[in-house]
């Protein structure tokens, strides 16, 4: 099923979000939801007519990052460059680049990671949401299933090649 566009920014960057109170309970049994625009943040319900929706477990690799770094490719509506990513997610990364994205700018976003043999990721959008001097937080706001699976993998064998406490947890 696909999730609705963002009825303030007309985006589709949408995840569901938890249901809040009585009221939104009582409206998912019939098929009205909450969701969450992830880059302008508005919240709304939609109607998903005759879907259910699974009760969601994120896997613990979603919650670590890899403390590697590794070079990076970015383009932008506004910018394009390239730089060094490093704390590594499922969710996100930071990205240490000279070239400049602005915050809430949208990137395409291209890793050169490592597993056993040379392994780009690709990540179709990842949203800058925050900015300290040259650091620039990623959050991933879209990317394909297939290189989500290489990227669990690439983090997964770095969980086991390293130290557990090297790979901190994410809050
Ligand atoms: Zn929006």
């Amino acid at each position: 099923m696909e999730f609705p566009s963002c009825p303030s920014c007309n985006k589709d960057f949408v995840r569901r979000a938890h249901r809040q109170g009585p009221a939104e309970v009582l409206f998912s049994l019939f098929y009205l939801y909450p969701f969450r625009c992830q880059l302008c943040t508005q919240r709304f319900l939609a109607l998903q007519w005759g879907y259910r929706y699974k009760r969601y477990t994120p896997d613990r690799r979603e919650y670590l990052r890899i403390p590697v770094r590794v070079h990076a490719a970015f383009l932008g509506e506004e910018s394009r460059g390239e730089g060094t990513a490093a704390d590594i997610s499922m969710r996100g990364c930071a990205l240490a680049t000279d070239t400049r994205p602005a915050q809430g700018e949208v990137l395409r976003l291209k890793l050169d990671l490592q597993n056993g043999r040379p392994e780009t990721i690709e990540v179709e959008a990842a949203v800058v949401r925050n900015v300290v001097g040259r650091q620039y937080g990623l959050e991933f706001l879209r990317i394909h299933s297939r290189e989500k699976e290489q990227l669990g993998k690439i983090i997964e064998h770095h969980l086991h090649s390293r130290p557990m406490q090297q790979a901190r947890l994410v809050s």
